[in-house]
């Protein structure tokens, strides 16, 4: 199963004759066994960072320390990024932020302190055994996420493996265990205690994944989202009693996933954090702005300037770089303009300005602008298509016409002429 590279080879003989232990292990082993594994091999080691480094130098054409204080040393050989992190036992202090390590003396002590049986599988090396002490390669097959210990256990020691587990969810399409699902809902809030630059990255792993929705309705029926992102779990509205608008939360989820299948129109093919992130706050200003009018009528005057707000503050709260706050917050402001535009009313100047206020978004607009009409009933979709095609072609012809202005000269082919003489 596993793809025969000569690194594993290598560096399992390396090692070996430096009397250390050394195994492929985690994601490595399980993207292997799925037959998706990248370019990227984690092992673990024996060997103190130190002494890697120093087995490390003269066979890999690069090695950087990651972490000492984690225990992991990077490496690149050829095209082959390889993270060796010094077998670990972890105790945690149950209030502390970040987990304290310690080293551990043995392979499959490093695996009982790992999130889930799925991650706790190993391939010692030169050898090439199969190690799996908690029926992880079972759980794979069947699909099922599940801690090696008692969940419980596992989340006090390390709560972000709750978040970790939705993100696997994601990521692989798989079921999260009955009895871990409990645990979440019951120590759901013991995530505050997690730093939010590690809930971040979760976060955005969760969303890049092939199937986002199972992830994040996972964080809001565990209530972890209320922790997190709980813009989220308050887009769930009473519907009205006049059912004059859906469910905001659903609708939400949809258009994420109408994104997604959008995203092969962007320069990168995706997928795309800026893209996913913006879809699924794009309504995020809605419950805050609802006006029951009277005569049954329901409205969010201005949702997307307070969803641009309260997004960009959700994003500083956790952390992300202030591009990303302003490419997404600006996304959700722009997303409701279009409904200006009726069946092609704008003039060229609105067109253009369209155009410029949302900048090298433009593209990310179009998807996430798109996504959000494909809710409507079905001719009403159809129709607001048709209108955003129309938007696009002008906004392209505009733009052909302004280029073609900029590069044509001044002169006429008579002035030029005389100045070459001919
Ligand atoms: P990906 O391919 O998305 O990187 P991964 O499984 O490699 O997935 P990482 O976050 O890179 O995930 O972690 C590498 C391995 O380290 C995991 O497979 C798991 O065994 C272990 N691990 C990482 N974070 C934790 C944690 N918080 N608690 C326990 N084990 C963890
Ligand atoms: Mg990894």
């Amino acid at each position: 199963l596993l793809r025969i590279t000569p690194v594993i080879d290598e560096l399992g003989a390396r090692f070996r004759a430096a009397g250390e232990e050394i195994a492929l292990v985690g994601g490595s082993v399980r993207d292997a066994l799925l037959g998706r594994l990248g370019t990227d091999l984690d092992f673990t080691t024996s060997a103190p960072p130190e002494r890697v480094e120093r087995l490390l130098a003269g066979w890999a054409d690069a090695t950087w320390d990651i972490g000492r204080a984690f225990g992991t040393i990077g490496a690149r050989k050829g095209d082959w990024s390889v993270e060796i992190t010094t077998y670990r036992s972890d105790v945690y202090e149950p209030d502390s932020r970040k987990p304290e390590v310690t080293y551990g003396d043995s392979l499959e002590g490093d695996l009982a302190r790992r999130d889930f049986t799925i991650n706790a599988l190993a391939v010692r090396l030169p050898d090439r055994v199969f190690v799996d002490p908690y029926g992880g390669l079972t759980d794979l097959v069947a699909g099922v996420i599940r801690t090696p210990g008692r969940p419980e256990d596992s989340f006090n020691d390390d709560p972000l493996r709750m978040l970790r587990a939705a993100r696997f969810a994601s990521k692989l399409g798989f079921a999260v265990a009955p009895e871990v699902v409990d645990a979440m809902r019951r120590m759901a809030d013991r995530i505050t205690i997690v730093s939010a630059e590690r809930i971040r990255d979760e976060l955005v792993k969760l969303i890049l994944g092939d199937h986002p929705r199972a992830g994040l309705e996972l964080l809001v029926d565990t209530g972890l989202a209320d922790h997190i992102l709980p813009e989220l779990p308050k887009l769930r509205l009473e519907v009205d009693e006049h059912h004059r608008h859906k469910d905001v939360y659903e609708h939400t989820l949809t258009v994420l996933e109408q994104a997604i299948a959008l995203e092969h129109r962007l320069p990168g093919g995706g997928p795309d954090f800026i893209t996913r992130f913006a879809a699924l706050m794009h309504d995020v200003g809605k419950p805050k702005t609802r006006r029951f009018e009277p005569g049954g009528k329901v409205t969010f005057h201005h949702h997307e300037v307070v969803g641009a707000k309260m997004t960009a503050k959700r994003m500083r709260a956790l952390r992300f770089p202030t591009d990303q706050i302003e490419a997404v917050s600006r996304l959700v402001e722009l997303h409701l303009r279009f409904h200006g535009y009726g069946t092609g009313e704008w003039t060229d100047s609105a067109v253009r300005r369209y155009a410029r206020d949302a900048g090298p978004l433009l593209d990310r607009l179009h998807i996430v602008t798109r996504a959000d009409c494909t809710t409507r009933n079905r001719r009403k979709a159809a129709a607001l298509q048709r209108a955003y095609d129309h938007l696009e072609e002008r906004i392209e012809r505009l733009a052909a016409e302004e280029e073609l202005r900029n590069i044509r000269p001044d002169l006429d082919g008579n002035e030029i002429m005389e100045i070459l003489g001919i």
